[in-house]
């Protein structure tokens, strides 16, 4: 796997337990992986030639991130290396632009969106979004007719390098790169919803419930596993677009599908990344087969498992570095005070807003599950300490 941080960490218990011999590409011995890891090599992972003399020691290379750059990914896969999931695939999680084209190619519902190099360009797609939604411009003499999202097209995650902005003053910065843009509506939504998929080389896939995913400044903080009042008719549409982005991008592996509810009822896509995603970290502890498990079956091209709960319901939540200073207390009172509540703690050194762990929680009452890994994570954050 390419990438030390806590995904390849958390891969690797389930390479353990098939028996897979696994190893990691890190760019420093300290990084989550590497600490757990023993044969992990330290390299740049943007250089081709670290990048091709790693894959010579592995039979699947696949990713714990998408910052890998996509020529060397081509190059190696056209020089034999088995890369799973493909570069083909992989661009449509590297590209919002890309990505966004080619979903609306496929009939797939997005958001309303353009790909734009000046902030002129801003103007007139807010202009447009007005006049397709036979909306009045606003009163207010704003030079943006609507507020508009525009993201960096490529490199951006955790919402960085994603702006909302409500006139033309403050689109420059999303452009100082010189880089295109996208821009896209300020959907309405009701929640984010997230669909995770795993799918072999073969075509076997397998879909996860659908889960609820709640972002703070962009950053998932916390999830819960199946989305609690969703109709059975939108996860069944949630799942059918993640098995058919999968089928379609002919994606390998795991592939979280970012959705929003909107508030009329809509499912859309947002993002997809092509690895174990943040939103099936509850997999863990709550399915019958975890999605770390599931992306090594997968790129292996082994029989998948079954991504059924095995509990009705389990709340994620992820810990943010604050500033506790003693986070080992915080942690024994956590594990004391909650038996039943599973602590993953990823080796990271705390710095505000990463993330450096999570706590899952599984059972029927879904509120009480939400304030014990609510209450947990706050306490390992140093939020509050009793
Ligand atoms: P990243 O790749 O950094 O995670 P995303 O595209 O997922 O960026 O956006 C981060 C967050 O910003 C989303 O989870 C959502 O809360 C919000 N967001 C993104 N796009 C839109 C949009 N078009 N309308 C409303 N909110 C959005």
């Amino acid at each position: 796997m390419v990438g030390g941080g806590q995904l390849a960490r958390m891969t690797q218990p389930a390479a353990i337990a098939l028996g897979v011999r696994f190893t990691v590409l890190a760019g420093s011995a300290d990084e989550a992986a590497a600490q757990v890891v023993p044969s992990s090599t330290v390299a740049d992972e943007k250089s081709q030639d670290d990048l091709r003399a790693f894959a010579a020691g592995c039979d699947v290379l696949t990713f714990d991130h998408e910052q890998v750059p996509f020529e060397h990914l081509r190059t190696l896969a056209a020089e034999g290396v088995v890369v799973r999931p493909g570069p083909d695939a992989l661009l449509h999680a590297q590209d919002k632009g890309v990505m966004r084209s080619r979903l609306t190619r496929a009939g797939i519902p997005v958001p309303r969106h353009a790909v734009v190099s000046a902030p002129d360009d801003v103007r007139a797609f807010a202009a447009e979004l007005v006049r397709s939604r036979e909306a009045a411009p606003p009163a207010d003499g704003s030079d943006l007719a609507v507020p508009v999202v525009l993201k960096t097209t490529r490199g951006g995650y955790d919402g960085k390098g994603v702006w909302v902005v409500t006139s033309l003053a403050h689109a420059g910065e999303p452009f100082r790169e010189g880089a295109p843009v996208l821009a896209e509506e300020l959907v309405a939504f009701r929640r984010e919803l997230s669909a995770v998929v795993a799918r072999s080389p073969s075509g076997q896939a397998v879909a996860y419930p659908v889960v609820e995913s709640v972002q703070r400044d962009g950053v998932c903080v916390e999830v819960v596993a199946p989305a609690p009042g969703l109709p059975d008719d939108l996860a069944v549409e949630a799942q059918r677009i993640a098995l058919t982005i999968a089928a379609e991008l002919d994606v390998v592996g795991v592939l979280a599908v970012e959705l929003f509810e909107t508030v009329d009822g809509r499912i859309l896509v947002n993002e997809l990344a092509m690895r174990p995603h943040n939103t099936g970290h509850w997999t863990i502890d709550g399915a019958v087969t975890s999605q770390f498990e599931n992306h090594l079956r997968a790129v292996l091209d082994l029989p998948l498992g079954s991504p059924a709960a095995s509990a009705p319901y389990a709340v994620m939540v992820n810990v943010l570095g604050g500033d506790a200073p003693d986070v080992y207390s915080a942690y024994r009172h956590c594990m004391a005070r909650d038996p039943a509540l599973k602590i993953h703690w990823y080796g990271k050194e705390l710095r505000p807003g990463r993330k450096v762990g999570h706590v899952t929680v599984c059972g029927d009452d879904v509120d009480d599950l939400r304030d014990r890994a609510r209450h947990a994570a706050a306490h390992l954050r140093g939020d509050i300490d009793e």
